[in-house]
């Protein structure tokens, strides 16, 4: 048999049009039961099709060489045939865990799954391709030529990406959020990544051993004045353009507007997820300054509070989890009935996290406290079940995860019916601190961890790189209630006249060391809301 000459281009081209027509049986399958085929669904499909491809080509030609490319597109090759096989009979994810097993699998254990349809789909799908591309007869043109075809074929790549990325970015949105599980069975692009990851994980994260920061941290007894107590509430994807208190057009917050809150109109985020921007708000570091690791392995601003050994701590969460910040607090799941009185349908509701917390105030009588409630808020994509059927006063509402298929409109009322709720839930909390304003000084402080897009240019959700991400997903509400023996304590004409300032989740560690009076030297005065010049 013999094959005519060809570019090392023309066989990665090749190559990856059979990688994606025979071995991604799985992907189209998955996809076809949640995207089925039909004339909405149909351009997004073969735009599927055509990502992958881009995707692909763009990897190997970004890796080809006189020396590589052959070698790769083999390996690639036999893998994906044994991948597809797996993925096909057994329905498996070859994810990072399952490379850790196969790594720490001897060959008997391996030879005891060898079946006639394994060596079947290894020869058809696998050698026979291989020995195709290890005959093929590569024109390997001078250094320069090959160089322009690279940038070339890299250039039309990312452009048919981000073509088919514009052109349904409804689909995509959701394909990404909500059908995560999907690109698992991309072949061969998700193994690819799994061993990045799994080699990433193994080889680059020994142990972390934690950064203590601020251990000089004390707080001087003051004879006259009484102990504090704040609930601190974390917010979940609230924007700020959708609190009628920063001039919305709708009446999101009627009951905070009766109480003297002092709201802060210009914060934004630290990032555009509650994995990244939670971690971020209770650290010392700044955006700038942030990354995940830093994060994990210094400790946080409750950590700083108690070195103090005054005050007492507390984290009670109705969303994921504190995302490593309360790890050496006292923490409180409330995402289930065991804990929080109020769940229906499986949702539990934030006003359940105010539930007994008389008791935990009564048993740290000489102490100061903070207690954090991380809210469930308006988690999307599903806001409709964020909130009581009593909050849904702005309607029709979307009432399916796949906002795609909803108007912004319908999509907008349930955002703003939850946002709804949680203008009750923060006047609930309100109303608890109310009961100690005789014998604590009290505030409440409420900051939401990101925005949320609503389908502004079919942007949906949020999570989008902070440097490209709309104002709708970093622009944050923030809010301020003092009891009246703190507003004693504090100039509060000079907050309030500041309250337009552009602040950020930077300013949090800062401002809970002011308020709780703690001297420490990481403390410092101009990032402090409550007390700087
Ligand atoms: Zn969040």
């Amino acid at each position: 048999m013999t094959i005519k000459p060809l570019t090392q281009t023309k066989l990665i081209v090749y190559t990856v049009l059979f990688l994606l027509l025979f071995d991604n049986y799985t992907f189209f399958k998955n996809t076809l039961a949640v995207y089925p085929l039909s004339i909405g669904n149909i351009g997004f499909l073969l735009s599927l099709g055509v990502v992958i491809f881009a995707l692909n080509l763009l990897l190997f030609t970004l890796l080809s060489s006189r020396y590589t490319t052959k070698p790769l597109l083999i390996i690639v090759l036999l893998v994906s045939a044994l991948t597809n096989y797996f993925m096909n009979s057994y329905h498996v994810v070859i994810d990072a865990d399952m490379i850790r097993n196969v790594m720490q699998t001897n060959l008997h254990e391996s030879a005891d799954l060898l079946t006639l349809k394994q060596v079947l789909y290894f020869l058809l799908l696998g050698v026979l391709p291989a020995i195709l591309v290890y005959k093929a007869p590569v024109i390997y043109r001078p250094l320069k030529t090959e160089l322009w075809a690279k940038v070339k074929t890299v250039l039309i790549s990312l452009v048919l990406i981000a073509l088919s990325l514009s052109l349904f970015s409804k689909h995509y949105t959701s394909f990404f959020r909500e059908h995560k599980p999907l690109r698992y069975s991309v072949n061969p692009t998700y193994w690819i990544y799994s061993i990045g990851k799994y080699i990433d994980t193994t080889y680059h994260s020994g142990p972390t051993t934690l950064r203590a920061i601020g251990t000089d941290a004390k707080i001087t007894d003051d004879a006259n004045s009484s102990k504090k107590l704040v609930i601190m509430v974390v917010g979940e994807a609230a924007r700020a353009d959708h609190f009628s208190l920063n001039g919305y057009r709708r009446e999101t917050n009627p009951l905070l507007k009766k109480e003297h809150v002092i709201d802060f109109g210009n914060v934004s985020s630290c990032g555009t997820s509650t994995a990244e921007s939670v971690p971020c708000m209770f650290s010392i570091f700044d955006r700038d300054d942030y990354s995940y690791k830093k994060g994990i392995s210094t400790e946080n601003v409750l950590d700083v509070l108690k070195h103090t050994g005054k005050v007492a701590l507390l984290w009670r969460d109705n969303n994921s989890d504190s995302k490593g910040v309360a790890l050496r607090i006292p923490y409180e799941n409330f995402k289930t009935p065991k804990h929080n009185p109020i769940c229906e349908n499986g949702e539990c509701r934030d006003e359940g996290m105010l539930a007994g917390l008389d008791k935990f105030i009564e048993k740290h009588k000489e102490k100061d406290i903070l207690i954090v409630l991380h809210q469930m808020g308006n988690h999307g994509p599903a806001y409709y079940k964020r909130y009581p059927k009593s909050f849904e006063k702005f309607t029709p509402v979307c009432t399916t995860s796949q906002v795609e298929q909803c108007t912004r409109e319908e999509i907008t009322n349930a955002y703003d019916n939850a946002i709804l709720y949680t203008d009750y839930f923060l006047s609930k909390t309100i109303d608890f601190l109310k009961k100690y304003d005789r014998t604590r000084q009290t505030a409440m402080l409420y900051m939401s961890d990101h925005g949320e897009s609503l389908g502004e240019n079919g942007v949906y959700l949020h999570g989008m790189p902070y440097f490209m991400a709309p104002d709708a997903q970093t622009h944050i509400a923030a809010l301020l209630w003092l009891g009246k023996k703190t507003a004693k304590a504090l100039d509060v004409p000079k907050i309030v006249k500041d309250t337009r300032r552009h602040y950020s989740q930077d300013n949090l560690f800062h401002t809970l060391l002011g308020f709780f009076g703690v001297q420490t030297k990481v403390y410092e005065k101009k990032m402090d809301i409550l007390h700087d010049d």
